[in-house]
């Protein structure tokens, strides 16, 4: 479906002279889509490409002739690929658009930049076994998997209206609560905010509703990766989960990276989809050829956290963990769209699918502070002596995420960073 091609040449040089630099995230061979306006302004939200450390705003460029990003998305995939070749030449070294280009490159730190589309649906999968093995321990430790997990990816309906962009700040959520060993429950701050590392996987053209989307299609509706933590309020998810899973311990914000990096730019980080001896194969609608050969997405994840001593000590965040999106993920994003379709469901352009948690095997992946902490009862120590079970006013944690492969070059997802406040 998504082929390596002429705009993946590990050779290709920009005119932008940051984008060439070893370890740039958003080198030429990347070209990640997000909403931008000049910091400050009142002005409307515009579609740019990430180039180095500028962003070259397409409608300026000549190159769209749209400020609506979700309407870019659900072109036909031949149309964004026309796109992508459109830019990499544009902005490749020895361009002849070179001299009009450069007027319409912004500073990316002399930006601001919104949610990377319009979100009209966001549904939360749980994709990450290790994540479920870890948590369903705490919880079940004679059955930590529930019987359905390795038939069927577990999902549920999120809340679209509260996620966010990166570096905006976001309030602790209040809620009720009830200690195990309490009596009744009361209602207060949550005592136990946690973080999930999530991928954010964007649908490009949707569906029709009553129409499936089979797995040899189902890559053909997604448009793109980005990172996307979802905060998540574990006292009051304890107290509310049963019967009808999380609700108001996840929906207070989910924030995503200011960047899309499409499915185009993403070809030369696939590998197989294998599942472990003694697994169960996928059912024939959650199988295809293509998704066996190359359904896995090779991304490296990692979380950072600097608490506001840490800022005003001047020291840099520290990581917490490190981890491989295809470890930790049982279904890939072409098995999420084919089951979220199966019954007839509409994806739409702009919809968010949630990777759930990626957890690697070990404690040095986890993708949540449950995980890290054992539910809390272990704390965690940072380099300047402070402890963490979970988040504290003042926390501010990040998300990065990159594909690093030989032949290939490096690119990067950016960030999702948010802070919580009182
Ligand atoms: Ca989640």
């Amino acid at each position: 479906m998504y082929d390596i091609d002429a705009t993946h040449d590990p050779e290709l040089k920009s005119w932008v002279a940051s984008a060439n630099e070893t370890g740039a995230e958003f080198p030429i061979q990347n070209l990640p889509f997000g909403r931008f306006r000049p910091a400050g302004s009142n002005g409307g939200w515009r579609i740019g490409v990430a180039i180095g450390d500028q962003v070259l705003d397409l409608r300026v460029a000549g190159v769209i002739d749209t400020d609506d990003m979700n309407a870019l998305m659900a072109a036909k995939p031949e149309e964004r690929q026309a796109l992508r070749r459109r830019i990499s030449e544009g902005l490749r070294e020895g361009s002849g658009d070179k001299a009009a280009w450069s007027e319409a490159l912004l500073a990316q730190a002399q930006c601001e930049f919104t949610v990377p589309c319009k979100v009209g649906d966001y549904t939360d999968f749980y994709t990450g076994i290790h994540h479920a093995t870890t948590i369903g321990k705490l919880f079940r430790p004679d059955q930590p998997l529930m019987p359905n997990y390795k038939w069927v990816p577990i999902g549920y309906h999120g809340r679209a209206s509260s996620i966010v962009v990166s570096g905006q700040d976001f309030k602790r959520p209040k809620g009720q609560t009830k200690a195990p060993d309490a009596a009744e429950p009361s209602y207060g701050p949550c005592k136990r905010l946690d973080y999930e590392l999530e991928l954010a996987f964007y649908v490009g053209a949707g569906n029709a509703l009553g129409e499936p989307v089979p797995m040899a299609e189902a890559e053909s509706h997604l448009f793109g990766v980005g990172l996307i933590n979802d905060w998540s309020a574990r006292d009051i998810q304890a107290w509310e989960y049963q019967p009808l899973g999380p609700f108001l311990s996840k929906n207070f914000a989910s924030t995503v990276s200011p960047w899309i990096v499409t499915m185009e730019a993403l070809a030369p980080f696939r590998s197989a989809f294998t599942r472990a001896e003694g697994d169960p194969q996928p059912l024939p609608y959650l199988d295809s050829p293509g998704n066996r050969e190359r359904g896995q997405l090779d991304i490296t994840v990692e979380v950072l956290l600097q608490t506001a001593k840490m800022r005003e000590a001047g020291t840099a965040p520290h990581r917490l963990t490190k981890g491989s999106v295809a470890e930790a993920a049982y279904w890939t994003a072409a098995q999420l769209v084919a089951h979220h379709t199966v019954n007839g469901c509409n994806l739409q352009p702009g919809d968010l699918l949630g990777s759930g948690t990626l957890s690697g095997p070990t404690p040095d992946a986890c993708g949540s502070l449950i995980e890290l902490t054992l539910g809390g009862k272990q704390s965690i120590e940072l380099p300047n002596g402070e402890k963490r079970t979970f988040l504290e006013d003042g926390d501010t944690l990040i998300l990065r995420g990159w594909c690093e492969r030989d032949g290939a070059v490096r690119i990067g997802f950016g960030e999702a960073r948010g802070t919580v406040r009182e």
